[in-house]
């Protein structure tokens, strides 16, 4: 599938600059901070929409977190390889184009399209390897074959599922309990109630084909994949196994990234990734903006009433990534009055040591993406004075590089 073009990221190093600090990241699993500094390279691997609503700001905080995690490996000298996936297909697309009297590709290819042209203006850096579920379906089947053969896919009438005990640790993503997992599995598409499954926390790799819903012609039979193994299908083939950072909203440790980086264990009897990093939940009218509750608030109309996309992104990024938070409405214009003030002070002929920005805007956004203590020491900057005749190129650039603001 077809990504979205990236923005160029300027180096720092290349201004003489050096290079930044290693990153300081929260890993879900672990809970606690780890050092994600691998050499010379580094592995992402962000799930992606399922396409059949608008980019909302919920879903423009998640891969801006992931933007900025890139800004730093990639300010610390590393190639960066990034894969992010499609859903496009799956049942609350489906659902929503039956609903709509739409047809189910048209209407993933329309919300995908909307996602791009919002990534794009939001200047968030693009995932080299775009990857669809319906492009990934040999990827998925040649995977349940190989979970098979490891004894872990058991059948319920013609579905396939995973069997989440044949892996050892299952649940160390998430940290969960079994009756928390219970509780929310339902809610997150699981099926816990299903007679003859072997377990309630099983989870569906392949749906048989259903009246009416598309299918492929696999050596499976006629279906489509599951959720949880077509990420795991994408991620070990375009990243390998132990990548290093596996991202998503927190409304995806369990069951989603649970269950693919079990599915993945077993069938590689590697680990799938070295850290898990999560998102915060954007809340709006009192309750997270979700398509499903039609509590949205659309990057595309935020756009459409001609606000500035920088300030939409620094709107976001004056929230630390991982806490969840509420959306008023005002807050955008506060954003703009920021980038106003920003854009003023980059265009003075001296000001305080831009050496000084890009030291403190680096420590705050190695230390687990500390944007709004970053925004925190721009804000200070462009306030005081200083007689360095390169501190607005300096910052213009490196608030560019580092926090993708085009000032
Ligand atoms: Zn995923």
């Amino acid at each position: 599938m077809r990504s979205w073009s990236s923005p160029e990221v300027p180096s720092l190093d290349a201004l003489g600059l050096g290079r930044g600090p290693a990153l300081t990241i929260h890993d879900s699993a672990s809970k606690g901070a780890v050092t994600s500094d691998p050499e010379g390279a580094a592995r992402l691997y962000v799930c992606g929409i399922t396409p059949y609503d608008a980019t909302h700001l919920g879903h423009a905080s998640t891969y801006l977190a992931f933007d900025l995690l890139q800004r730093v490996w990639l300010d610390r000298g590393l190639d960066v390889t990034y894969t992010q996936n499609v859903t496009d297909v799956d049942d609350p697309l489906l659902e929503r184009a039956t609903a709509t009297g739409i047809d189910w590709v048209e209407l993933a290819e329309r919300e995908t399209q909307l996602f791009r042209d919002d990534m794009t203006a939001l200047r968030v850096l693009a995932p080299a390897a775009y990857v669809g579920a319906v492009e990934s379906i040999d990827l998925v089947v040649d995977l349940i074959d190989t979970l098979e053969a490891a004894g872990a896919v058991y059948r319920v009438d013609d579905d396939l599922y995973f069997d989440v005990h044949a892996d050892a640790a299952f649940g160390t993503v998430s940290g969960f309990d079994e009756q928390t997992m219970l509780q929310i599995f339902p809610e997150r598409g699981g099926d816990p109630d299903r007679p003859g499954k072997k377990h309630p926390l099983d989870c569906l790799l392949w749906l048989a084909e259903r009246p009416g819903e598309p299918s492929w012609e696999t050596r499976l039979g006629r279906g489509r994949p599951g959720w949880h193994i077509e990420c795991a299908a994408i991620a070990l083939h375009h990243l390998g196994t132990a990548f290093d950072v596996q991202g998503g909203g927190s409304d995806l440790v369990f069951p989603h990234h649970e269950m693919s980086a079990s599915e993945a264990t077993v069938a590689t009897h590697e680990p799938f990734a070295r850290a898990y990093v999560h998102a915060g939940m954007v809340g709006y009218d009192g309750e997270k903006m979700s398509k499903s509750k039609g509590n949205l608030v659309l990057v595309s109309k935020l756009r459409a009433e001609g606000r500035d996309p920088m300030a939409i992104r620094l709107a976001l990024l004056a929230h630390h990534y991982r806490s969840d938070w509420e959306w008023f409405g005002g807050e955008i214009d506060g954003a703009e009055a920021r980038l106003a003030a920003w854009r003023t002070a980059v265009a003075r002929p001296t000001g305080p040591s831009g050496q000084d920005l890009v030291a403190a805007v680096r420590a705050a956004m190695a230390d687990d993406l500390d944007a709004p203590a970053a925004l925190a020491a721009v804000d200070a900057w462009a306030a005081g004075s200083g007689d360095d005749a390169e501190a607005g190129a300096t910052a213009r650039t490196a608030i560019d590089a580092l926090l993708g603001v085009l000032l």
